[in-house]
């Protein structure tokens, strides 16, 4: 049986080094010599996830369960864990540190009582997941409490790490395909089928140590991921690219994949989390409209208000997180589905087939009110015709689809493509900063961003921008805005407005949270406009008006 310490300690060796090919190296030994019941753990953990996408099981545990179960376990206060944290930025770190420090009483040293191994660990981590109702959460800091107790320093930093899903030792999806290749001597082709069939990695390195990757098929009630689509060039040339195409509206409206099992139906969402419970509408929608006893579906779920546009995004994802009282957000937000391709039917998987099958099949098993409208052209003219009735409706634009393309798991590839209008970016000015954690603590890594308010001179805010900067890009920015640090407040900084960011961003909403009113959803820093000065910044009428202007849709929300 393995350790959880040899875990822990291959851990600490990736995260040592940088390059990605010794990562996988040192990945590939370690599968190689697990048993089977590990190897159906262990590569979903090198990742950070604990139970892979679809399953039943959901860990639950933020930070604050996790600082709890630590806090107890070593008998230290909630202030002591955020002064430690306000220096490392990591959790796992002061899991490790105050693990270091612990003496229990009358002992000279941290004595383990029993050697924790990797199955133990994760049978722990199923406690806590299951931990259900009142006490939950109490539930789950013990069971938790219980692992850090019997851990060594470095088994905590892993735990820790673990329990909040965040590993960071620098190894994806990618990483683990590779080592997987590598330690059964398999394609990494198929090794990435699989994957995205299945989306469990523990489950794909049991069928790659027995030779069985190709048995692995799209099976009812395990979500597959979703194909997706490319950006087009315009009309005309993705057209001239496609000849004919199918045609469909891109719904403004967020994805789902439904699985039918005879009366049950699930429903996964983009990330392929269940969220079977919150969308009751579509469940019975799809139990009334769909006939086939047996079909996973791709469809788009949305929220359209009294005039038949649809409602902000917000609106749509409020109904997702939703959790108690269901009902009564759903009659005040009620979902309609448009379903738009099939994946399985009736004990097998059709992804295999062109799309022009795989709709014919659909249409016979699904009733009008629910099937997306799709029309097939050649015509640059009636194809336009249509993206003008998607936007005049309020939706995003239309996808244009390859009519003899199979359906690509996880492909994001030429087959679909997204025809939307491009939205204009905004002049921003940056007015703050947060320091970034882990390995980015002594990085500023985002930014609050403000337009202005041209009547009465000040700076209105709209929110962060994060994601999509590289570390080296970071670095730059930490340097420019060194000098320009007013005030420091624990990981926030106030910066003295000086510096534009042009940002593009999804979607302008509306937002109690910034003194502006609205926000950014998806900001993404083009770049640092040195050659603009804060007047040359957008103010808030430009950025009520983009508001507005947006594909005309529903703002009262
Ligand atoms: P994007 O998120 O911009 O990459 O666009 C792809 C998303 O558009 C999909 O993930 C779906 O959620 C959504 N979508 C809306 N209508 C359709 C459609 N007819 N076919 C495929 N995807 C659609």
């Amino acid at each position: 049986m393995t350790g959880f310490s040899s875990f822990a300690e291959l851990c600490e060796h990736v995260e040592g080094v940088s390059g990605s090919l010794q990562k996988i190296d040192l990945v590939a030994a370690f599968l190689a010599e697990l048993e089977e019941a590990e190897l159906a753990i262990v590569p979903n953990l090198v990742m950070g996830v604990v139970f892979p996408p679809g399953s039943d099981l959901v860990m639950g545990v933020g930070p604050s369960i996790l600082y709890e179960a630590l806090g107890r376990a070593c008998g230290c206060s909630p202030d002591t864990i955020s002064n430690m944290l306000r220096a490392t930025g990591d959790p796992g770190l002061v899991a490790e540190q105050l693990a270091q420090r612990r003496r229990p009483i009358g002992f000279g040293a941290f004595v383990p009582q029993d050697q924790l191994s990797v199955i133990d660990v994760h049978r722990r981590f199923v406690d806590v997941a299951r931990a259900s109702g009142r006490r939950s959460q109490d539930i789950k800091v013990k069971n938790l409490q219980f692992l850090f107790s019997q851990a060594s320093p470095l088994e905590s930093r892993y735990l820790a790490r673990l329990a909040i899903e965040d590993l960071r030792i620098g190894v994806g999806e990618g990483g683990v395909r590779d080592a997987l290749a590598k330690a059964f001597s398999t394609p990494a082709g198929e090794v990435e089928r699989g994957y995205n069939l299945t989306n469990d990695m523990g489950m794909v390195a049991v069928n790659a140590k027995r030779g069985t990757l190709t048995d692995l098929s799209v099976t009812i009630n395990h979500p597959i991921k979703m194909m997706l689509a490319q950006l087009g060039e315009g009309i005309p040339a993705a057209m001239a690219e496609m000849g004919s195409a199918a045609v469909e509206w891109k719904y403004d409206g967020a994805r789902v994949q439904i699985h039918k099992d005879g009366e049950q139906v699930r429903i996964y969402s983009r990330r392929l989390e269940n969220v079977t419970s919150s969308l009751p509408e579509i469940v019975s929608a799809v139990g009334q409209e769909v006939t086939a006893e047996t079909a996973i579906l791709d469809g788009e779920a949305v929220a359209l208000g009294d005039n038949g546009r649809p409602l902000p995004f917000q609106q749509i994802l409020k109904r997702f997180r939703r959790k108690y009282k269901v009902k009564k957000l759903a009659a005040e937000i009620p979902l309609t589905l448009f379903i738009f391709d099939l994946i399985y039917l009736n004990g097998r998987s059709v992804i295999d087939l062109s799309l022009t099958d795989r709709r014919k099949l659909l249409s016979e098993i699904c009733g009008p009110r629910l099937l997306a409208e799709q029309v097939v052209s050649d015509r640059p003219e009636r194809v336009e015709e249509i993206y003008q009735s998607a936007l005049d409706g309020g939706h995003e634009g239309i996808m244009l689809k390859n009519p003899a393309s199979v359906y690509a798991p996880g492909k994001r590839g030429k087959n679909w493509l997204k025809i939307k209008p491009v939205m204009e970016t905004l002049d921003l000015v940056v007015i703050g900063a947060r320091w970034g954690e882990g390995r980015r603590a002594t990085l500023l890594g985002s930014y609050r961003l403000a337009c202005r308010n041209l009547e009465s001179g000040t700076l209105l805010d709209v929110g962060w921008v994060a994601t999509g900067l590289s570390d080296e890009t970071l670095a730059e920015l930490t340097e420019i805005f060194k000098d320009l640090i007013v005030v420091e407040k624990a990981m926030e900084v106030e910066l003295k407005p000086a510096v534009i960011f042009e940002v593009a961003y999804e979607e302008i909403q509306r937002s109690p949270n910034y003194s502006s009113g609205y926000a950014l959803r998806f900001p993404r820093l083009v770049t640092v406009r040195d050659d603009k000065s804060l007047e040359d910044a957008d103010t808030i009428d430009r950025v009520v008006s983009l508001y507005k202007m947006q594909r005309g849709r529903n703002s009262t929300a």
